[in-house]
């Protein structure tokens, strides 16, 4: 077994390196006894099996702090049944997005981890983003002892609910900087800065040491297995299915992890059928199910569900090391191959392990039309994201006639993409302002808006320094008060 909590300290210094899993050990508690926990009591249950060197008080401790007031439900993650597919809604914590869900328990996992290894320096996490992970880090990281956390993000490269979102973070220990770049460029200084020797040198003299937030770290991982299993058990403890049934999963994919967590939780018997993989126009994921072969030489392709434009699904090497048998060097040479050609191929034995899988994508006009005809079927509002989700599934249905029942993760709440959203419903939506819209989503679903949109009509900029790319690591020196 993996010993995990050394590796939330070195994960992601070395964003080269992946920590995977030894083995995958199997739940040990009967799905029964978990339908009649709540989400901690699963989370508990799940977590404490690939968490091995934590004690149960601390992570118990960890969960507890994590899955509170935060989340605007005590259910954390409902289901929602409708039009004959059950919708995880994984955005019911503070920013609204499913990266909540494993970034209101990181920065604990990572404060327990580091007590426990004698760490004494504070954490001091960066973090470069295209939008929701830095909103989602900030909210996480907010005034925990021991931390600060740094976000940059592409000045004119977020949307400006994600901008405002990020500019009014409260917490003595968060730091937000608009550069004036891309995210690409804030993504290359932020590495610049993990890897300058010189400055870890005199951060550790400061009693300072960096981190960071981004999915591949695999504390981000294990709390995503968790309300996999606990849509399974809501679903038994409701008799929608009997117990042992299998279900698929639907997840609308981007860097791989949501639904490679699906795959774990799979492979410590969950009993799930398929995991349907739902690409948007970005498509790379389901050419490389159909065909073997990953290529991300095209053209990146601007979505109405940005959080899954994405060329590059960083966590799809887990998978390819778990298929390649475990085989670091194989792995090591796709990988190299992506890294030079933009692309690899696997072989005819690593393919026949992807049966678990069926991809399969969405175009923009697809879904819109989906988002329009669940809403006007059934009153029901999805997100964008969620959007390409469900009509993967009726693809997914009309090419194989599977009516296995079936969970969506559904990974945002409309109220974050608003526009996009009504637009699909009517277009006349798009001449609106942006908070007329949330009302207006507020009157068709009869769903309360939710308080992280709330908060920005009305909350305070507290953060507006911008630099340019190359100030990046003198404004961490200075917030660190480091020459
Ligand atoms: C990040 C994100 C995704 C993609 O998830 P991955 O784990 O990167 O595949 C999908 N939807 C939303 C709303 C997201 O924020």
């Amino acid at each position: 077994m993996l010993r995990l909590h050394r590796q939330y300290l070195r994960d992601l210094h070395r964003t080269e390196v992946f920590f995977v899993p030894d083995s995958i050990p199997a739940l040990d508690v009967s799905l029964d006894k978990l339908a009649s926990m709540d989400y901690k009591g699963v989370a508990y249950e799940v977590m404490k099996l690939m968490l091995t060197d934590f004690t149960e008080e601390e992570l118990k401790d960890c969960i507890n702090k994590a899955y509170d007031s935060k989340f605007d439900t005590d259910e954390i993650a409902p289901l929602v049944s409708a039009d004959g597919a059950y919708y995880l809604e994984l955005f019911h914590g503070a920013t609204i997005a499913f990266k909540d869900m494993a970034l209101s328990i990181l920065p604990h996992l990572l404060i327990t981890s580091a007590r426990k290894n004698n760490v004494t320096n504070d954490i001091v996490i960066l973090t470069a983003t295209s939008g929701d992970t830095g909103k989602a880090a900030l909210a996480g990281f907010a005034d925990v002892k021991g931390t600060k956390i740094i976000v940059f993000y592409p000045k004119d490269g977020v949307s400006p609910v994600q901008e405002k979102q990020m500019v009014t973070q409260k917490g003595d220990n968060t730091y937000v900087i608009g550069i004036k770049g891309n995210f690409d460029d804030a993504q290359t200084g932020v590495k610049n800065i993990f890897g300058d020797k010189e400055l870890e040198k005199v951060m550790n003299a400061a009693g300072y040491q960096f981190s960071s937030a981004n999915s591949i770290n695999i504390g981000r991982l294990v709390p995503q297995i968790v309300y996999y299993v606990y849509a399974y058990t809501r679903l038994l403890a409701n008799d929608r299915i009997k117990d042992g049934e299998k279900i698929n999963v639907v997840v609308p994919t981007g860097n791989f992890g949501n639904i490679l967590a699906a795959f774990y939780a799979k492979n410590m018997g969950l009993p799930i059928n398929k995991l349907i993989c739902a690409s948007n126009d970005n498509k790379v994921l389901y050419d490389f199910f159909a065909t073997g072969e990953y290529d991300r030489n095209r053209d990146f392709i601007l979505t109405t569900s940005p959080s899954m434009d994405i060329l590059i699904s960083s966590n799809l090497e887990r998978l390819i090391y778990r298929i390649a048998g475990n085989d670091a060097a194989k792995n090591q040479e796709l990988m190299s191959e992506l890294k030079s050609q933009g692309r690899y191929g696997i072989t005819d034995e690593m393919k026949k392990q992807l049966a678990d899988f069926y991809g399969n994508y969405a175009t923009e006009e697809e879904n819109a039309a989906t988002i329009k005809k669940l809403y006007e079927d059934t009153g029901y509002i999805i997100d964008t994201h969620t959007g390409v989700a469900a009509t993967v599934y009726e693809k997914y249905k009309k090419d194989t006639g599977d009516t296995t029942k079936t969970v969506i993760a559904s990974t945002a709440s409309p109220y974050k993409f608003t526009r996009s959203v009504l637009t699909a419903i009517d277009p006349k939506y798009d001449s609106m302002g942006d908070f007329e819209l949330v009302d207006e989503l507020n009157r068709l679903s009869g769903v309360d808006i939710p308080k992280a949109i709330e908060d920005i009509r009305t909350a305070p900029v507290l953060h507006d320094t911008v630099c340019e790319v190359n100030e990046m690591c003198d404004n961490v020196k200075r917030i660190l008060g480091i020459n």
